[in-house]
């Protein structure tokens, strides 16, 4: 039943949908069954299926009007197959150090750090590393990652909350420091949960949060095929839509910049080669020299404006 989805107003204005989408798939997911969308939703169906996006007329948001309900997204994270990176965890390490970098350059780090989605802990690493924080809380609903998390947080002060939401274990005010990184696409219901994070900053403190850029170069180059427009996604922002979600729940952005991914060589060469259909096993490895691409994603840092 197409009708079991969710209908909804623009989520950061309110405002009612255009009639015509801005992009599309073919065919859109509004017009398949749930059960259908299951392999979709699990990368295992090879024609590229997503709810159509359209541009808010009022704010610009780019977002799907036609979505999965919150239970019906429960039962996709639920059923998910493990998380099998195929980008060397090297690389990984190294994209998740440059947001560090820039945390560090804009925010006087101490005090206390939530981190929704930390997953294996690439980016708490480098926190932890340099003893950025004396007190960590960490929100990953996938209990999978747990020993490896616990391994990167080491001796540190740290509480692992399996609720990805779960915010109340947090005292208000206690946090000075919450970074999501590639979270905030995935919300539902974004302003909701900016302020309540908002409710758990310290004043002066800061939320950091790396997303899809839908105005990036790279989305206008390859549009439909853009692997940000997906079943994982119910709106996209830019850099201007960004900042509206921020006003819209009373947060100041004092910083947005694009960032960069970094991949190796051979493992670029690799993938290239198999997007012309030759599939290569062995490749020269040219030591471990990795490219930084600014792929179409984006940091904002902004900070409530304390009116909870
Ligand atoms: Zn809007």
């Amino acid at each position: 039943m197409t009708s079991s989805y969710l209908h909804r107003n623009c989520p950061i204005c309110g405002a009612a949908p255009p009639s015509n989408p801005e992009i599309a798939s073919s065919p859109p997911a509004e017009t398949m069954e749930f059960d259908e969308l299951v392999p979709c939703w699990n990368g295992l169906f090879k024609a590229k299926v997503f709810f159509s996006y359209c541009r808010c007329p009022s704010c610009q948001l780019l977002y799907s009007p036609i979505f999965f309900t919150g239970e019906q997204l429960e039962k996709l994270y639920a059923q998910m197959p493990p998380n099998m990176d195929i980008v060397p965890r090297v690389s990984l390490e190294k994209t998740q150090a440059g947001y560090f970098d820039i945390l560090q350059r804009e925010v006087d780090l101490k005090g206390k750090l939530i981190e929704v989605g930390p997953d294996i802990g690439l980016f708490a690493k480098n926190c932890v590393e340099r003893r950025a924080f004396d007190e960590y809380w960490l929100f990953e609903p996938n209990r999978d990652v747990e020993p490896a998390l616990r391994g990167t947080m080491g001796d540190s002060s740290f509480h692992i909350i399996h609720d990805m939401f779960g915010f109340d274990s947090v005292p208000d005010g206690a946090a000075s420091v919450a970074v999501m990184v590639h979270v905030m696409d995935h919300l539902l219901d974004p302003i909701a949960t900016l302020r309540s994070l908002g409710r758990k900053l310290r004043p002066g403190g800061h939320v950091m949060l790396v997303t899809h850029d839908e105005a990036s170069l790279l989305r206008r180059a390859i549009d439909v095929r853009w692997p940000a427009f997906c079943l994982q996604h119910p709106q996209i922002y830019n850099p201007e839509t960004m900042r509206r979600l921020f006003e819209a729940s009373d947060y100041t952005v004092t910083k947005q910049c694009k960032t960069v991914n970094y991949f190796p060589v051979h493992f670029l060469l690799k993938q290239g080669l198999w997007a012309l259909g030759l599939k290569i096993e062995r490749l020269p490895t040219f030591g471990q020299v990795a490219v930084g691409l600014k792929l179409g994603n984006m940091l904002t840092i902004a900070t409530p404006k304390g009116v909870y």
